[in-house]
């Protein structure tokens, strides 16, 4: 199957991610059928994708005829075959467990053809895994997007032990349709690549609070007026290749180099998260957030708005909206 002949989708699971998926789809012109297990989720995912719709017309990313034709596209349903009899592409959004995954994926080759893709959006379970009972794996890959899926532009796609590359390349160039930013793994690896440096970056964040050589607002202030300003602009390799002047990332390399030796010697590398941390973390959240001027976000609502209106910003300029 082309990406072309991708003309409608279901997402299955309505959740966080699942009603983000949904909006994007929606906003792009595609049908979809949202479902979910229980009619109250629906009934909030229906509120969540209108909210995102309304940001997106204030924001002036949709007009008022948009946002009610992208209304118009959804259909929600608690029938897995109504959800998924009809589409080409499946966006799993179901809790993060293997279990259900395999529930899920159960349920809905009753009612799919072979050539509909299923694509999940595990935050790094293997697909392999995903997979092991399906009667047609090679549709199975994983499309792990970042929170938001309707702004943020990444998608890795992996492939478990049977997918097919035509499953991959479909999807691929599906979202690429969409205006999304796909990278695919040449390799499973749990947790992909963007949770594993987000995770790594966070490990270090735990040992320094913990260590007491800051708190968790100073934290947040390192990243976000330091390295995270950069990383919104290009990557890591590219911010090196400028920091090595006239000698590019290899220069940087060599200059800085035996002293990262040090520091990586010096910092941590367990790999189980200290119990107290959760608590720690949320008083210096709960901190953080009254510290801040009003306009800037103090509660989780205002946040995600000032959150949003900034990726907006940002996504204009790297040219994605
Ligand atoms: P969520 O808990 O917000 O949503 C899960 C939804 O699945 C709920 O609406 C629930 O009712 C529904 N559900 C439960 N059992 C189901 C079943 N058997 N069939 C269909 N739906 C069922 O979770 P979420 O944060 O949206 O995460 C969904 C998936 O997306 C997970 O695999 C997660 O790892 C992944 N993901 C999450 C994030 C994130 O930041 N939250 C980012 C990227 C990927």
């Amino acid at each position: 199957m082309k990406a072309t002949e991708i003309k409608k989708i279901a997402c299955i699971g309505s959740g966080v991610i699942g009603a983000s998926w949904a909006t994007n789809f929606i906003m792009k012109g595609y049908p979809v059928n949202v479902y979910d297990i229980k009619q109250e989720q629906l009934e909030l995912a229906k509120s969540n994708i209108d909210n995102n719709l309304k940001f997106l017309f204030e924001e002036k990313i949709l007009t008022a005829e948009e946002v009610e034709k992208a209304k118009s596209l959804v259909n929600y349903t608690t029938s897995m075959k109504e959800a998924v009899s009809d589409v080409q592409f499946i966006q799993e959004s179901g809790p993060e467990r293997y279990e259900i995954k395999h529930a899920i994926l159960d349920e809905l080759e009753k009612y799919t053809s072979p050539e509909t893709i299923y694509a999940s959006s595990t935050s790094g379970l293997l697909i392999t895994e995903i997979a092991k009972n399906a009667k047609h794996p090679e549709r199975c890959i994983g499309a792990h997007p970042y929170n938001p899926p309707h702004l943020i532009p990444l998608v890795e796609l992996s492939k478990g032990e049977k997918s097919s590359e035509e499953a991959v390349k479909t999807a691929s160039d599906f979202f690429k349709l969409l205006g999304k930013e796909p990278i695919t793994l040449q390799k499973e690896a749990l947790g992909f690549i963007s949770n594993r440096l987000q995770v790594a970056l966070y490990r270090e964040v735990i040992e320094l609070v913990m260590r007491g050589v800051c708190t968790v607002e100073d934290i947040d202030k390192a990243v976000c007026f330091g390295p995270g300003l950069r990383y919104g602009t290009m990557g890591p390799n590219l911010i090196f290749q400028l920091g090595g002047g006239p000698h590019g990332i290899k220069g940087i390399m060599k200059h800085i180099g035996p002293s990262v030796e040090l520091w990586l010697n010096d910092m941590a590398s367990w790999t189980k998260v200290p119990e107290e941390w959760a608590d720690i973390a949320h008083e210096g959240v709960v901190e953080e957030m009254a510290n801040r001027e009003p306009e800037f976000g103090q509660n989780n609502e205002d946040l995600t708005k000032f959150r949003d209106r900034m990726l907006i910003d940002l996504l204009k300029l790297h040219k994605k909206l």
